[in-house]
């Protein structure tokens, strides 16, 4: 670039940095809240500009400056948000040489000693403006003594001066120093914007660029209007006639978007091999497999957008037909997709030879997509195998189409007492997903129904659980909780009580059951340790309900449908019919 610095070449970036508000891309929103401020004449004393680099917060903070002190080309003008950029003091801010204005860079003056300097400065009248304007960019960089010094000022600022602070990270800034700013975010600049921002430029700069090279651009920059230019300065410098997507993808090391949607497209269909080949073009034309890989998670986004009832409005028209297609997939499938991307994302970046993942992660993708989805599996079966079982309706009132539901088998090693039976689990499907549910919480037995205190002979306990439960009933929980850990029963008879404890129980337990039974039921109880063998405590009978439960529902056919067809998948937990979706274990998919 030698010979463009002999012609005077400026970089695009300061060459359209914004001169007027109505230049500033994409912070509408700020603007209006400005124009309103000055207008009713309410401008803060602060003010703090946030947002990620390359937004145009420092150039928001020197239009702000112009603005504040610019007197119009007749030299009678107010403080307007159209700074002239003709009279004295707009030239010497743009020029940086307004004595009124200084800008700071808390990066690299964090110290008391500045903050001091800036405090004595405020003291004196601005020399030539209407206001002396302290710009202090990052100035989370500033030192706590800094802040501390700055506070100060804050708190009873002089009426002729202004501070504009710029930060990228706003958490870092005390919030005694916010509460008394007028604080502005200024978001990134949606792409579609920055697009036409660059179609602007190239139009006045007399670049030839195709719509595809200069969207890649504008994805690529993030949001940064700054970034973006910088792209497309190098851009235009590698160039020589017309601007391609291919120069884009050779620069960025990302893939074009036709080729990402090639291998997509491929993968979605199945076609394994075309997939790879698709994705061997696209690395010899430059692109790096983690951008490809985060390019296709880019397309499933937007298709499941589109799915999901979005519009594609932003994308190029080139793009639309190919993503709108692969939405036809529908959003369990690209789910689907988008988590195996996910993973294989991290999976490209951490390995030693990221080709070879990202082959990896494409062949898995095109696998995946010869699968059926769990909701596919469960309309397969609900077809050949109609409900051989009590119907069981879900009830999740979000469902809208009626649900195929499918009994499991009984499990045949019910050991325990009839009242621990499990009850018949149902498959849900949701919007893809499968579920195993069951009917009710977990099982217990009829409840004990509470002593009364008079007349009526109060129930004897039939059980341990019915022990632990006249415990709970009379608001004895610690109790009721050793009963269900530490009891291992031996006997049970009215008035006696044969028991064994566990490891940990505590040594009173055996009185303490005798007598509060006996408070509980009127009757004298008798409570003896044995040596007996004893069956297993409540809790651990519990434990082991839970596990068959799991067990049955794991030869439900529908379930044994879906372990089968990917193996390595495991029931991780099961959830009610009462509870929400959100409570669903995530579908496990085999990777
Ligand atoms: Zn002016």
């Amino acid at each position: 670039m030698s010979d463009s610095v002999l012609t005077g070449y400026r970089v695009l970036a300061r060459k359209y940095r914004p001169e007027r508000f109505s230049e500033l891309i994409g912070q509408e929103a700020l603007v209006r809240t400005l124009e309103n401020a000055l207008s009713l004449g309410r401008l803060a004393h602060a003010f703090v500009l946030t947002g990620v680099r390359g937004v145009g917060k420092t150039s928001t903070a020197r239009l702000l400056a112009r603005g504040l002190n610019c007197i119009g080309p007749d030299g009678e003008g107010d403080a307007t948000l159209e700074p002239c950029g003709g009279c004295e003091p707009c030239q010497a801010i743009a020029a940086g040489r307004h004595v009124d204005v200084l800008e700071i860079d808390a990066a690299s003056h964090t110290g008391v000693d500045d903050a001091r300097e800036i405090i004595e400065g405020v003291g004196y009248r601005p020399v030539s403006g209407r206001f002396k304007i302290y710009i202090i960019d990052e100035v989370h960089m500033m030192s706590k003594s800094a802040f501390n010094a700055l506070l100060k000022t804050l708190e009873e600022p002089p009426d002729n001066v202004k501070f504009i602070f710029a930060t990228t990270e706003i958490r870092k800034v005390p919030v005694t120093i916010l509460s008394r700013c007028q604080r502005f975010d200024l978001r990134r600049v949606p792409t579609d914007m920055l697009a036409a921002h660059l179609v602007t430029i190239c139009e006045h700069e007399s670049i030839t660029a195709d719509a595809e090279a200069i969207a890649a651009i504008a994805r690529a920059a993030e949001g940064s209007v700054r970034d973006a230019l910088s792209l497309l300065d190098q851009a235009a410098a590698m160039t020589a006639d017309r601007m391609t997507i291919d120069n884009i993808a050779e620069m960025l090391g990302r893939p074009g978007r036709t080729d990402s949607i090639a291998i997509l497209d491929r993968a979605m269909q199945g076609d394994t091999a075309g997939a790879l080949a698709a994705l061997a073009a696209t690395m010899a034309g430059g692109a790096e497999p983690e951008m490809i890989i985060a390019d296709l998670m880019d397309i499933v986004h937007r298709a499941s957008q589109k799915a999901a009832g979005g519009t594609l409005d932003t994308l190029l028209e080139s793009e639309r037909d190919a993503i709108d297609a692969l939405a036809q997939l529908g959003i369990a499938r690209l789910g689907r997709a988008w988590q195996m991307l996910l993973k294989g994302h991290g999976e490209v970046t951490s390995a030693p030879q990221p080709p070879a993942a990202a082959e990896m992660l494409v062949i898995r993708l095109a696998h995946l997509a010869n699968m059926p989805t769990p909701g596919d599996i469960v309309q397969r079966l609900a077809g050949t195998e109609p409900a051989s079982g009590p119907p069981n309706p879900p009830e999740s009132p979000s469902e809208a189409a009626p649900a195929p539901t499918i009994s499991a088998p009984q499990p045949d090693m019910m050991a325990g007492p009839p009242a621990d039976d499990p009850p018949p689990a149902t498959m849900q499907a949701t919007g893809g997903e499968v579920t195993a549910l069951r009917p009710s919480p977990l099982p217990t037995p009829a409840p004990t129904p509470v002593a009364e205190p008079d007349n009526v002979p109060p129930p004897q306990p039939q059980s341990l659980l019915d022990i632990s439960e006249l415990a709970e009933a009379h608001d004895d929980p610690l109790l009721a909780a050793h009963i269900r850990g530490h009891v291992r029963l031996v006997r049970l008879q009215p008035g006696l009580l044969d028991i064994c404890l566990t490891d940990g129980a505590p040594d009173s337990l055996p009185g303490d059951m005798a007598r509060r039974l006996s408070d509980w039921t009127g009757e004298r109880w008798m409570v003896s340790l044995s040596d007996g063998p004893g069956g297993m405590t409540i809790t651990e009978e519990r434990r082991a309900a839970h596990q068959r439960e799991i067990e049955a529902i794991a030869n439900a056919p529908l379930v044994r449908a879906i372990t089968e067809m990917f193996p390595g998948a495991e029931i991780e937990s099961v959830t009610s019919a009462e509870h929400s979706p959100e409570d669903q274990p995530d579908e496990d998919i085999p990777t």
